[in-house]
């Protein structure tokens, strides 16, 4: 959270005071560093050797269009996973040969959108989904660019719900024999274009080990493809570099990208990667006020409903108050008015706070804002992007009237 710091005991981002930004813009509210936007943005795109490597930002994790539009202008490609986040890459004009699809229910309508749009390709997670491209391309009179997403089956390590590249995860076709029918039918299809393999472990992974398995389990179907008479214009090793959280210590872009161009060496294809987490990440923290203080809760006007992680996955934030104070011996759960128990932003954190205290839940940057939702009918935060001592809102805080705006009463 390196843009995040005191100063003369108050935390600032960059170059502002938090508590202006939580007075001028109101609380919850989502604050950004574009300074550690473009840090984590370059840590990719600076580290590789070959030109051709490309690191595609997984939108998901973080969609407002002002910072997709920071990691767009410094080199990055994306990573999609829906029509929405298509749309989203487009309005701020995204390169289409630097657009990657992934996610296991592609719809028709989506597939279109991305055929129509010249993507750099689909990575297909099934035999259907293959075989729908393969038909919406016809229709269209054209040639879908599709790669194949292997389920290498790698215990990446995390939380269950974060694994993807086992045996058993949704994710990817894990039996060897298809993939090879699926690579040998695209070849031969005049509406198919096989540009890739790809694969996407998990996240939060701490490691390299896992992508160097997973690059070697590719590099061997590659290989006897090669053989076959049919070459690839790129290998996909998906996202997932972890981020510290507590004290975890996660391997830096230039450790990953390094290691994996050095077992690329030779090859032909190109490297990408589709990083989301260590971009996002810690470029954000949720700002929310004290309300209410009672037993050992803090009751702040965040909560599951802006961030969901600590329900979802029992994941864990830091929190700092706004003004330095010592640590207090007292162990706090902060949680927010949503009336459910699982509705808590932090457990047994030790800081000192008083009614009307600000407090920051850090690292808030990815799967933050873009999980929030309207539960209990509580508009969405507002989106607040620093640069030095600028601020400016890149999304309002929804209204009341926002909330009741798609809805009619049926007569
Ligand atoms: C979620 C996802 C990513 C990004 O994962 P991070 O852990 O945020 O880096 C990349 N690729 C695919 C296919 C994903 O589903």
């Amino acid at each position: 959270m390196s843009s995040f710091k005191y100063n003369s005991s108050e935390l600032f981002c960059e170059n502002v005071n938090l508590k202006e930004i939580a007075k001028d813009f109101g609380t919850p509210s989502y604050v950004y560093s574009k300074k550690a936007i473009e840090e984590n943005a370059k840590a990719y795109v600076n580290s590789f050797d070959n030109p051709k490597n490309l690191a595609c930002f997984a939108v998901k994790s973080l969609s407002n269009i002002s910072i997709l539009k920071i990691i767009k202008d410094l080199g990055c490609g994306f990573d999609i996973v829906s029509g929405g986040e298509l749309h989203r890459v487009l309005s701020i004009g995204a390169d289409p040969k630097k657009i990657i699809f992934s996610g296991v229910g592609k719809t028709e309508k989506e597939i279109e959108q991305g055929i129509q749009t010249n993507i750099l390709s689909f990575n297909v997670e099934s035999a259907s989904e293959l075989y729908t491209i393969e038909r919406k391309a016809k229709d269209l009179n054209s040639s879908a660019p599709i790669s194949i997403r292997i389920n290498p089956d790698i215990d990446s390590g995390g939380h269950d719900y974060i694994t993807t590249g086992r045996k058993g995860d949704k994710f990817g076709i894990s039996s060897i024999q298809d993939i090879f029918e699926l690579c040998r039918y695209s070849s031969t299809s005049q509406n198919l274009n096989l540009v890739g393999l790809a694969c996407h472990i998990g996240s939060q992974i701490l490691d390299l080990d896992g992508y160097i398995k997973s690059a070697d389990k590719i590099f061997e179907l590659s290989d006897q493809l090669s053989k076959e008479g049919i070459e690839l214009d790129f290998l996909d090793l998906g996202g997932g570099l972890g981020v510290t959280y507590e004290d975890e210590v996660p391997p830096v872009p230039k450790e990953l990208i390094s290691s994996l161009e050095k077992k690329f060496s030779g090859r032909k294809e190109r490297l990408i990667l589709e990083p989301g987490r260590s971009i996002s990440a810690n470029t954000g923290v949720l700002l929310t006020k004290v309300e209410y203080i009672k037993d050992n809760f803090l009751i702040v006007d965040a909560a599951m409903n802006d961030l969901l992680r600590p329900a979802l996955y029992k994941a864990t934030h830091g929190v700092c108050n706004l003004d330095e104070k010592k640590e207090s011996t007292k162990n706090w759960n902060i949680v927010g008015p949503v009336c459910e128990s699982s509705d808590f932003l932090a457990k047994n954190v030790s800081i000192e706070a008083v009614e009307g205290d600000y407090i920051a839940i850090n690292n808030a940057g990815a799967y933050g804002f873009v999980m929030a939702s309207n539960y209990n009918s509580r508009p969405r935060a507002c989106e607040v992007l620093i640069n030095d001592d600028k601020s400016s809102l890149i999304r309002k805080r929804e209204t009341f009237d926002d909330l009741l705006e798609l809805e009619r009463i049926n007569d």
